[in-house]
């Protein structure tokens, strides 16, 4: 996949697009045979559809990418249907998976910011770049990316993995959290750890990143080593935790789309001949 994010057009108008729909959070696609394809056409209008808002967000291979934002009423196009935009990982092509969640964060973005902050006047659309700025006080305001950690904390042949208050029955993962104002991603891995199971780490090393529009986050990934304590959950937002082996791993993890899986598969991949542990 070639894609160039870019927030103005190049290509000329009116040469049909693959355009990402949106309305009530949920993305206009038509699913044949297990198979989801985005719409390719001049205009939303060709659809029937009147968007409130629109957006450009990239080439792909050539081929113009836009997001839209339907609301109210709408007349679904025929043989389209509105989905939630997770349920389509596998049945989309990946790249125009990943395109839908550019397109989704831009248009919350849009529709979060029309007013300044700061001031409350109209913001204007910065003409050299993604951006905002407000006429009456000057503040400009970029698309918002939230920042999380993610990270597999590794004792010998075990992972940890937790099971979140959120997360339904037997279903377990690695920790995750926001990352603070004024902190290192390192402190913030440690914190995070610290603070929902009670244990310290050592060796923290980058894994991967991922863009995690659901809303609007980006998953730094991590692998760390345990150093020291037992494990003791906060019971606020985790709820019970331990430790698991390649063969021992719990009835339901995360899915393929998410970071989360690709740590528990790097773990499991490198201890794949390691025994099971006769605790679990
Ligand atoms: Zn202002």
């Amino acid at each position: 996949m070639n894609f160039v994010p870019s927030y103005r057009a190049m290509s000329q108008k009116n040469e049909p697009g693959l355009w990402f729909i949106f309305w009530r959070q949920k993305l206009l696609a038509s699913v044949e045979r297990g198979n989801a394809s985005i719409p390719y056409c001049k205009s939303p209008g060709e659809l029937g559809l009147k968007p409130v808002r629109t957006c450009f967000v990239g080439d792909l291979d050539g081929t113009a990418c836009y997001g839209a934002e339907c609301a109210g009423q709408v007349s679904i196009p025929e043989g389209m249907i509105f989905h939630g935009l997770r349920r389509l990982f596998g049945s989309l092509a990946d790249s125009h998976f990943w395109i839908a969640g550019r397109a989704r964060e831009i248009l919350d973005w849009e529709r979060t910011h029309q007013y300044c902050s700061q001031c409350g006047a109209p913001l204007r659309e910065k003409t050299d770049e993604r951006a905002k700025v407000c006429p009456g006080c000057g503040l400009v305001n970029y698309p918002r990316i939230s920042p999380a950690i993610i990270v597999a904390v590794i004792r010998g042949n075990e992972i940890l993995l937790a099971r979140a208050l959120r997360f339904p029955n037997g279903f377990y993962s690695v920790l995750a959290g926001f990352v603070e104002p004024g902190e290192s991603l390192e402190e913030s891995v440690k914190r995070e750890v610290r603070e929902e199971v009670g244990i310290e780490i050592k060796n923290i090393r980058y894994f991967g990143s991922q863009p995690w529009p659901f809303p609007n986050s980006l998953m730094i990934g991590f692998t760390a080593e345990y150093a020291e304590g037992e494990i003791s959950v906060d019971k606020n937002e985790i709820v019970d935790a331990g430790w698991f082996t390649a063969k021992t791993l719990p009835e339901k993890i995360p899915g393929k789309i998410s970071i989360a899986r690709r740590l528990i598969d790097w773990f499991t991949d490198s201890n794949a001949n390691a025994g099971a542990n006769p605790d679990h």
